[in-house]
């Protein structure tokens, strides 16, 4: 017999080799129709995977994360047998679940795999699912493995093998088709009801540019078809709130081949936008305490082997600038912490100075791989809403709650009310791999653990994901859509203080080394605008919005008027400004409704003959006329 503990602490008794599954049934036919793959002891295994051992076990379904990843990769296999019987000889490269769904890479040889193709496949796939296929786990030895794939004459896949080791081969089989995989998988085909083939792309195989273009086939899959037609819905929507196309239609921001991928340059109304944003951040920074500065976008390049990011960044980012003067070395500056080090460094500190909290909307370069850039969220220059407190470890704790005070409020004061924080820590197995004392890293988990209790925010931990240098929490933040994205980090960092040789004198008249902690709750500028367009459709917040109203005279002969409204509600600190094309008033509607201009002003005649404005709103329609100087009030009170 052997002892399974179910997650509510529950130890029951059974017999050596009963299968997850098994146990389900056990507990309810309910509960073993819903498994889809089983936790043991830590690991995702197959829910028909024999337990020999006592074990800890959680049974997966698909509300849980390893549910869904499980069935999705099955879902893969299920692709990819579908796709061999409707196209005899081809041969697959890698098929992984990813966030939302999966993909197959596969070499088509002559034939030309298209769009057109795709529907054929979903109907296979679903007809194959309906058969209850069992995903067959086969442990194989490295030259069965090999013979298989030589004779069936899927290079692809000998290469893979030949990384593996002899004795932890497996593969799976559902129906005819093998599959090279460590697993794990469904127990059969059955759960998969409803199929979605998205969209087909070009991947090197192995990310390899010099190497075979193959076709990436992704997908995905549900339960049920009602999930999958709201999937689709939320994709619809995702499309209409897409921020590159949103950027566009704003008049936000653009980008310019001859001034280089990945560089966004900021229109009127973007830089508008994002002035506000920094100047309501300078706000609440000074309030907690910050000092603002300005560096400069590069630093020689020893800098940066001080600080250790030429070792991280060097080779795969931009490349040294060079001067007239031999041997001299600069580089674009790839995070803005040296600089606040040699800042600290300037003059002598007591602790009595301490915390020091420094704070810069400063710019930083990083190449990242062309496939990866991605409108705003994704670029090579980016201005981070960097702050570095420089404190002692006893004002750890203190700091870290301030700056996720800082965080929530700034989040909220943009409308995100949903986000939760990870919280990486290190492995306590392995503390020889990180830098800065025992005592100062127990201090300073538990300094980030109790701040985040005592804020009330919802946290997940990951053991071992702390960098070499300090343990740290990242936003996770829920949009209108309810999708994740990744915003502010908090670091903790033991080691620029040393690389730098920061000091301050302490109250026993010693030299200490200070505790660092970087920050920046949105990330940065471009980031969090691009998620935020997504988030609001472009409707920003009134206090924000690059322009508040639009003036639209009904004809040229009311300019004057339109005017006399424009200069009376600048001066009352409101941002706006007229149509003044010779369109129709209902064009003109029409066009500010698209650019999601909060209130249009119409001017006509009788408007101006009792000195009034008739208030239209964005998505809403009329809403009565106003004296101008009342609209100011109106706009003012809602801010
Ligand atoms: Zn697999
Ligand atoms: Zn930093």
């Amino acid at each position: 017999m052997i002892n399974i503990k179910f997650p509510d602490g529950t130890v029951k008794k059974f017999d050596k080799g009963i299968t997850p599954l098994e146990i389900a049934k056990g507990i309810s036919e309910g509960l073993a129709r819903n498994v889809l793959a089983a936790g043991v002891n830590g690991k995702v295994k197959d829910a028909l995977l024999p337990i020999e051992e006592d074990a800890d076990l959680v049974l997966y379904t698909w509300k849980d994360k390893e549910g869904k990843s499980t069935y999705w990769h099955s879902s893969a296999h299920l692709m990819a047998e579908a796709l061999e019987e409707l196209y005899p000889g081809i041969k697959f490269g890698i098929g992984p679940d990813i966030e939302n769904g999966f993909y197959y890479d596969v070499d088509f040889g002559d034939y030309e795999f298209t769009k057109e193709d795709l529907k054929k496949v979903e109907k296979k796939m679903i007809e194959l699912a309906k058969k209850k296929q069992s995903y067959t786990r086969k442990e194989v030895s490295k030259k069965e493995a090999l013979d298989y794939f030589t004779e069936k004459g899927d290079e692809y896949k000998i290469e893979l093998i030949q990384d593996l080791k002899d004795g932890e081969i497996t593969f799976y089989q559902t129906g005819d088709f093998v599959d090279l995989c460590r697993g794990p998988h469904l127990p059969d085909t059955k759960p998969i009801k409803a199929v979605k083939l998205l969209n087909i792309a070009g991947a090197y195989w192995r990310g390899d540019e010099k190497r075979k273009m193959m076709t990436r086939i992704y997908g995905i899959t549900f339960p049920q078809k009602k999930e999958l037609k709201e999937y689709l819905d939320l994709l619809e929507e995702a499309k209409k709130r897409d921020h590159r196309k949103l950027g566009a239609e704003l008049e936000l921001f653009m980008f310019s081949d001859k001034v280089g991928a990945g560089l966004p340059i900021w229109l009127p109304n973007g830089t508008l936008l994002r002035k506000r944003l920094e100047e309501f951040l300078v706000k609440e920074q000074e309030e907690a305490g910050y000092v603002q500065v300005i560096t400069p976008h590069l630093g020689k390049k020893d800098l940066y082997v001080t600080s250790g990011h030429y070792e991280k960044y060097g080779q795969d980012s931009f490349q040294p600038i060079h001067t007239p003067r031999e041997g001299e070395e600069f580089l674009l500056k790839p995070m803005n912490c040296p600089h606040h080090c040699e800042i600290f460094n300037h003059k002598p500190h007591s602790y009595k100075e301490l915390p020091i909290r420094i704070a810069e909307f400063g710019t930083v370069y990083r190449y990242e791989q062309s496939g990866e850039l991605h409108g705003l969220t994704r670029v090579r220059g980016f201005t981070q809403d960097d702050a570095h407190i420089f404190c002692t470890p006893d004002q750890l704790k203190d700091e870290f709650l301030a700056v996720l005070e800082l965080t929530k409020k700034v989040l909220s004061k943009l409308g995100f009310e949903k986000y939760t924080a990870q919280i990486s820590l290190r492995d306590p197995e392995n503390k020889e791999k990180y830098i800065g004392s025992d005592d100062n890293w127990d201090k300073a988990e538990k300094a980030i653990i109790d701040a985040t209790k005592e804020i009330g925010l919802e946290t997940t931990t990951e053991l071992g994901e702390a960098a070499f240098y300090g343990p740290k929490l990242d936003f996770m933040v829920k949009d209108a859509l309810g999708r994740s994205w990744q915003l502010g980090t908090i670091q903790v960092d033991y080691n620029l203080p040393e690389r730098f040789n920061l000091e301050y004198i302490g109250a026993d008249n010693q030299k200490h080394r200070p505790v660092m902690i970087h920050r920046a709750p949105f990330g940065s500028m471009e980031r969090f605008v691009g998620v935020l367009i997504e988030h609001s459709e472009g409707k920003f917040p009134l206090w924000l919005t690059p322009e508040q109203f639009k003036v639209l005279p009904v004809s040229d002969l009311y300019l004057d008027y339109a005017n006399k409204v424009l200069s009376e509600l600048k001066s009352a600190g409101l941002r706006g400004s007229i149509d003044n094309r010779t369109e129709s008033v209902g064009r003109k509607i029409r066009d500010t409704e698209l650019k999601k201009i909060p209130y249009m002003l119409i001017v006509g005649e009788k408007e101006v003959q009792d000195n009034l404005v008739s208030v239209r709103k964005q998505g809403e329609g009329d809403i009565g006329k106003m004296q101008i100087l009342e609209f100011a009030e109106f706009i003012n009170k809602q801010i």
